[in-house]
């Protein structure tokens, strides 16, 4: 049984006061919550700050970003090992925002990827296609180019550890969500995919999440679906309340 796992992306929202005040709450409403995974990830300067307010709980931190060398020159760059000592557990890794903005490849995060495991901590893995490639049909190729890449070079044991999040760019922050036969077409053939790269028990240990306006009204839709762990989620997890009602969506 793979446990869900719904994260927030906070992406570059919220200073550390901000940041405090949504998890203080989220502490509380979210107390006693065991069967799904919890994570929240803000910005770099407030990981610190709100991994000691969670000290204890049921809520993990993740960042958003990281380089992959261990230290030195690498001007406004943070390590695996940094983010580790502040109290990370996850980090995401190729988001389309960072692809798109930042010209990140798959080669790129393949090697933050590798970092990240060495550390002990857990990549949160994204991949998805544009509007354009989807409209052509070709976003098999796109997904399976981006897995392949991201995965190249990883044992069993580590893809097995790993968190992969199908996000179609065409549904990031755009509030048109996937149908829940698009986003369960496209993690069945993800996880068949790493059947063929692995075998069967890494990919049914797999844990895929969606992600893409993700709203609490369409939350439980989704994740219903056989193949959908969890949720990667922006806008919705910026308010205690709106995360609340996902992280507690109702399983059918
Ligand atoms: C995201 O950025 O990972 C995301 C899914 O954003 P939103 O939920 O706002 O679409």
């Amino acid at each position: 049984m793979r446990k869900t796992i719904i994260a927030g992306n906070w992406k570059m929202n919220k200073n550390i006061a901000e940041a405090l005040e949504l998890v203080k709450d989220l502490k509380i409403k979210l107390e006693g919550v065991a069967d799904t995974e919890v994570v929240v990830c803000p910005p770099f300067l407030a990981v610190n700050a709100v991994s000691q307010l969670l000290k204890g709980s049921n809520i993990k931190v993740g960042a958003q970003n990281c380089y992959f060398e261990k230290k030195g020159a690498f001007t406004g760059e943070v390590s695996p090992a940094m983010l580790k000592e502040a109290g990370c557990a996850y980090v995401i890794l190729g988001h389309s925002e960072r692809r798109q903005y930042f010209k990140e490849t798959n080669d790129f995060i393949n090697k933050k990827v590798k970092a990240v495991l060495a550390e002990g901590l857990l990549p949160i893995i994204c991949a998805g296609e544009t509007l354009e490639e989807r409209e052509k049909n070709i976003w098999k190729e796109v997904i399976k180019t981006q897995i392949t890449g991201c995965l190249a070079g990883f044992t069993k044991e580590e893809v097995s550890k790993m968190v992969l999040a199908y996000e179609p760019v065409w549904a990031i922050g755009t509030g048109k969500v996937a149908s829940k036969e698009q986003a369960q077409e496209v993690h069945k053939f993800i996880r068949d995919l790493v059947e063929k790269l692995y075998d069967k028990p890494v990919a049914e240990a797999l844990r895929i999440q969606y992600g893409g306006s993700v709203k609490p009204d369409n939350v439980s839709i989704l994740m219903n679906e056989p193949d959908i762990d969890g949720a990667l989620v922006g806008g919705a997890a910026l308010e205690a309340d709106s995360f609340v009602k996902l992280v507690k969506f109702e399983k059918k």
